[in-house]
């Protein structure tokens, strides 16, 4: 393994649109690569295609570190979600190649394995209890040891994190599961209404600790909705239900507002799936002011420089919660499991389950035991695309959903 021979970019969308690079090299490896960006893929197809791939086409392979700093910094314009989810696809590609080459599961390359398996958590919703402790039934059924918890909110008639199929309201082109992102011409809007929100959540969490007990880690996403201090009020109501993180509470642009929650509540706090390289988090982990890194490798610059966001996170006890929706492809969930199994700061693990197309798209070999994932032993990634099959599935376009009060104001979703 000498050269890269050819840098191809694979868009298919079997239960929803995934963005794969594929780089071969000159004795025949292949490596894969996630560069899904949910609801803006085809501009990070254009920006690999037409920029990045004509660049790596000869060059050594094995120079992972190398590669990454000359994406990063010949381009000039630096961050943004395009530009890391691009270089992250080139970054895990090559780790799958090396990997591949030397014959041994990925994780094995970044230190070996630091525990046996992932804990890692599912997504439980309902549009009132009895519907969400029939999700929460089904997801201990499934093995979760770990479950987030989102509801309906009296008043309000689309809320985030409940599941498409228990929404009347979903009209806009083909969802499955928890997907938030919609096919169609046009984003799906939703209401929101924060104090309502504030009002129903403490008492949701009153009566899942009363039917389920004390033991079972619970999450709650407040996706980046609430002020600072809106945030510290729910995390002190929250106390007493022992969470195990309230994530998004603020969208966090302004990481100096963390600290306001910080002073009023001890739930512990998740934050940054929307982030994107180690800028982001620099007063959020030097104060303390989360307990997780919620950074997904495809979405923050790939194994390279989420290891070293980790690694930064390390050394205030702060831990990892990589985020792990649908739309991070089979390819990136495994990059985080390998990433996960060897870094000493996991923390846990976000994990939906794709579709049986999806499945069917990208051949797996990650396992699924006790509430725990473990990347499997094959060389590399642990995951091969079937091409042909994902040739059938034509990108679709698709969109997030958006938020409005109920004034009509646009609201952070
Ligand atoms: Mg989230």
């Amino acid at each position: 393994m000498t050269s890269i021979e050819t840098a191809e970019v694979v868009v298919t969308s079997p239960d929803r649109n995934f963005v794969t690079l594929r780089l071969t090299t000159d004795d025949g490896l292949t490596g894969l690569g996630d560069a899904t960006l949910n609801g803006r893929e085809l501009a990070v197809v254009s920006y690999l295609r037409d920029h990045v791939a004509p660049l790596l086409i000869g060059r050594d392979p094995h120079r992972i570190e190398d590669t990454w700093q000359f994406l990063y910094r010949s381009a000039y314009w630096r961050r943004g979600p395009v530009t890391m989810a691009a270089i992250a696809a080139v970054d895990v590609a090559l780790w799958d190649l090396k990997a591949r080459a030397a014959g041994m599961p990925l994780y094995q390359l970044l230190g070996g394995a630091s525990r046996t398996g992932l804990l890692a958590y599912g997504h439980a919703s309902g549009r009132d209890l009895p519907e969400l402790f029939d999700s929460v039934r089904d997801h201990l059924e499934q093995g979760y040891r770990a479950i987030r918890i989102q509801t309906g909110v009296p008043g309000l008639k689309a809320v985030y994190g409940v599941a498409a199929t228990q929404r009347a309201d979903v009209t806009v082109g083909d969802r499955y599961d928890y997907e938030p992102a919609s096919r169609g011409v046009f984003p799906q809007e939703e209401d929101w209404d924060t104090r309502a929100y504030l009002r129903h959540l403490p008492g949701v969490f009153e009566a899942v600790r009363g039917e389920f007990g004390p033991e079972l880690p619970l999450l709650h996403d407040g996706h980046h909705r609430m002020t600072p201090i809106q945030a510290g009020r729910l995390g002190k109501a929250l106390e007493p239900y022992d969470l195990f993180w309230l994530e998004d509470c603020t969208p966090a642009e302004n990481q100096q507002g963390l600290r306001l929650v910080r002073q009023h509540t001890t739930t512990p706090l998740a934050i940054g799936e929307v982030f994107n390289t180690v800028w982001d988090y620099q007063t959020l982990v030097t104060e303390q002011l989360i307990d997780y890194v919620r950074s997904a490798v495809t979405h923050t610059g790939g194994i390279t420089h989420l290891r070293k966001i980790l690694d930064f996170a390390a050394q205030y006890q702060i831990r990892s919660g990589m985020h792990g929706p649908t739309d991070i492809s089979p390819v990136g969930m495994a990059a985080a499991l390998h990433l996960g199994l060897a870094i000493h700061n996991f923390g846990i693990q976000e994990y939906m389950k794709h579709g049986a197309r999806t499945d069917e798209v990208f051949h797996q070999t990650f396992t699924w035991k006790d509430g725990r994932l473990h990347p499997g032993d094959e060389p590399g990634l642990g995951v091969t695309l079937d091409t042909d099959e994902a040739g059938k599935y034509p990108y679709q376009r698709a969109y997030l959903p958006y938020n409005r009060l109920t004034d009509g104001t646009v609201h952070d979703w």
